[in-house]
């Protein structure tokens, strides 16, 4: 019998995933690909199986199909500069607005505070440069909703409310042993995910939550919640599920205890180069055998970062993988010409972050008291 691969779902902590089909099965989660067909207009996630799953999407789906209203609703927690875990985020909720959907985008500062013991304060200042990015990518302010969970008195409320709908032992199963602030800071989640519900917001409608699959938890908390409390018809929040990047380094996901797997869309050029330059590959111990054998881009965090972000042409990133396959493509070629896909990009994107600095600012200063 096949051994089951290992796979670590958690929010707060370390999320290994070793086999994604095993976590689809394990925790219920619906595959994305049966629905890609019925999509107009899926982004470059969707068609290229890095969203591959989801819970509950066909409600968004339909209300997108027949024109009617529905939410998209994630953020960020800031405790630092943008990375691209924050950019595949961030474009998936800029793609959801843009299909009409009335657009939430989060400060999670209660958060930071609660599992990084970042100061409010603190967080405030990363969360203006967080949010010029969002702005730079394409994230319509005017039509949106920008703020942050420690001065959103609905989302506090909300979190008081649902409280009574959850005992310690089923926050316990969900999440180990934590902290209460852990515990109070996914309630305030459950908060965030419902809030586009509220009559404020023109009540019930389909609300769509893109995250990555590390934070399915607090999916599966909100969405049990959204039942038990039936005077408000919240209907269950939907989610969809991007995979997690490897590490540069060859470690199992991108993480900020290990610099060398990861770089922000704010690091110097130079230090960006010498990641990639360094980075782990799927590549052979010698020309001679890469040419003979063709490299692994299944396992290649260089692949990865071409196939999630920097090329945006699908046929490119099939050229590319058939050239890794056949030999053709050499890694320190490949290499260089990703060097140059990120820096291209991020001259542009801190050409627009920028332009949007001051209107940043403006937008995050006014969540303060
Ligand atoms: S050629 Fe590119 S995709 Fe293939 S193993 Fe080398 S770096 Fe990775």
């Amino acid at each position: 019998m096949a051994q089951k691969k290992q796979s670590v779902i958690d929010p707060f902590g370390s999320t290994v995933i070793e086999d994604y089909q095993y976590l689809l099965e394990e925790f219920g989660i619906q595959p994305f690909q049966p629905l890609l067909n019925k999509i107009t207009k899926p982004n470059m996630f969707m068609r290229r199986n890095v969203i591959f799953g989801h819970r509950g999407f066909e409600l968004v789906l339909e209300a997108i199909q027949k024109g009617q209203k529905f939410a998209v609703m994630s953020g960020i927690k800031p405790t630092g500069e943008f990375h691209l875990g924050n950019l595949m985020t961030a474009r998936e909720v800029i793609y959801f607005q843009q299909q009409g959907g009335q657009a939430f985008y989060c400060i999670a500062d209660v958060e930071a505070y609660q599992d990084n013991r970042l100061s409010l304060q603190d967080s405030h200042q990363f969360a203006i440069g967080n949010v010029a990015d969002l702005l730079a990518l394409g994230f319509d302010a005017k039509q949106g909703i920008i703020y942050k969970q420690s001065t959103e008195p609905r989302v506090k409320d909300l979190a008081i409310i649902l409280s009574r709908g959850v005992t310690l032992a089923t926050l316990r199963a969900i999440y180990g042993e934590r902290h209460l602030g852990l515990y109070l800071a996914s309630l305030i989640q459950a908060g965030d995910m419902l809030m586009p519900q509220l009559n404020d917001f023109d009540g019930p409608k389909p609300t769509v939550v893109p995250v990555g699959i590390d934070q399915d938890p607090h999916l599966r908390l909100t969405r049990d919640l959204a039942r038990k409390f039936r005077d408000y018809n919240f209907l269950a929040p939907s989610s969809t599920y991007h995979k997690i990047m490897k590490g540069l380094d060859g470690s199992p996901k991108m993480s900020k205890r290990s610099p060398m797997s990861y770089f922000t869309l704010h690091e110097d050029n130079e230090a960006i180069k010498r990641k990639i330059s360094n980075a782990f590959t799927g590549g052979r111990d010698t020309v001679k055998e890469q040419r003979q054998l063709g490299g692994v881009p299944e396992i290649c965090p260089i692949y990865e970062i071409c196939l999630y972000q920097f090329v945006t042409d699908d046929q490119d990133v099939v050229n590319t993988y058939q050239a890794c396959k056949n030999g053709t493509l050499l890694c320190g070629e490949h290499k260089a010409q990703t060097i140059q896909q990120v820096l291209d990009f991020i001259r542009e994107h801190k050409r627009q972050w920028r332009n949007h600095f001051d209107e940043a600012t403006a937008i995050v200063d006014a969540t303060s008291p």
